[in-house]
């Protein structure tokens, strides 16, 4: 009796109900691989289109698993109906946990953050999908930091299987055990990584993106490395169109987080091609226009 009554003690949160806060390229993704996989969500956003967006896209994913075989209508109709699109942050608050996926900017995201801890119970656990921004910095905007930690997914989310787990100075045991427990729930690879600029695999690979730019300032045809790195090395995709996915104003965004925690390394540079195409409103394919037009 007494080692069940331990075990209960010390065993981590299940994570029944979800919330996304944003309804983006990410939000979208993690709210569908959340249904998906049976665990309920509210998917918040500031914009109604935004929302609108979110849940056509889940749709899409959908639509190409049921003509691969691999869905059929009634579980459509159940992913999609588990997806709970708002406006409103009430709707947030019976959920376990939270993943936010707003802007990358501290600043926007400290207000987000603090703002949910009001509105979810006490043993909610928060999480943040950021990029590069350190969750021991995030977590001072809040009055729980153990409950807090990072949940970083990759891009598509549906198809990407890696999660980083990023572990604050204050984040506890129990809620890094919930999260990696949520992870696997997820079908992900979770993984737990301490905390620092960019955390493990963007610290890898903005570095890369940094030469990239570079290459460009001394006048290389950005198309040119493009194909070297997909037809000859191999990658997936080169360095501009892998920008264009991720969303020009997200990179820039990361750059100037990633420039800050390593200034000798990675120096800002205020004319680098991605702030220059921020700043020409071109942000990837998410507006259709980025390094590269789509139609
Ligand atoms: P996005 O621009 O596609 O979406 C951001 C969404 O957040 C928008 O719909 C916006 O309306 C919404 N939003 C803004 N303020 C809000 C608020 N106060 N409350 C609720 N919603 C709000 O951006 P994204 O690419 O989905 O990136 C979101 C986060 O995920 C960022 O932190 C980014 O660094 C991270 N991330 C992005 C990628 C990627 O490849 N794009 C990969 C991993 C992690």
């Amino acid at each position: 009796k007494s080692k069940s009554k331990k075990r209960a003690k010390t065993a981590s949160k299940e994570i029944k109900h979800a919330a996304v806060l944003g309804a983006g390229i990410m939000g979208g993704g993690i709210a569908y691989q959340s249904a998906y996989k049976g665990v309920p969500v509210v998917m918040k956003d500031i914009r109604q289109d935004a929302l609108d967006l979110g849940m056509k896209e889940a749709g899409k994913i959908l639509e190409k698993a049921v003509k691969r075989g691999k869905a059929d209508n009634k579980k459509v109709v159940k992913v999609l109906s588990s997806i709970t699109p708002t406006l409103l942050n009430e709707a947030v608050k019976d959920v376990d946990i939270v993943v936010e996926a707003v802007v990358e900017n501290p600043k926007v995201k400290g207000s987000v953050l603090a703002e949910i801890e009001q509105v979810v119970s006490d043993d909610a656990i928060i999480t943040s999908n950021t990029s590069t921004i350190s969750i021991t910095e995030l977590a001072k905007n809040l009055k729980h930091p153990e409950k807090f930690c990072g949940m970083h997914f990759f891009n598509p989310v549906h198809k990407m299987p890696l999660v980083e787990i990023i572990r604050g100075e204050k984040t506890s045991d129990e809620t890094v055990a919930a999260v990696v427990a949520y992870a696997l729930k997820l079908g992900k690879t979770p993984i737990v990584v301490n905390d620092c600029p960019g955390f493990l695999v963007n610290r890898v690979l903005f570095p890369y993106l940094a030469g990239f730019a570079e290459m460009l300032k001394e006048g290389v045809d950005f198309v040119a490395i493009d194909k070297v790195m997909e037809k000859q090395f191999g990658w997936p995709m080169g360095p501009a169109y892998l920008s264009d996915v991720v969303g020009i104003d997200t990179a820039d965004h990361c750059t100037k987080v990633m420039a800050e925690g390593f200034p000798t390394r990675m120096p800002r540079d205020e004319a680098n091609a991605v702030a220059q195409l921020a700043n020409a409103e071109r942000y990837g394919q998410k507006n259709g226009k980025g390094f590269y037009d789509y139609g």
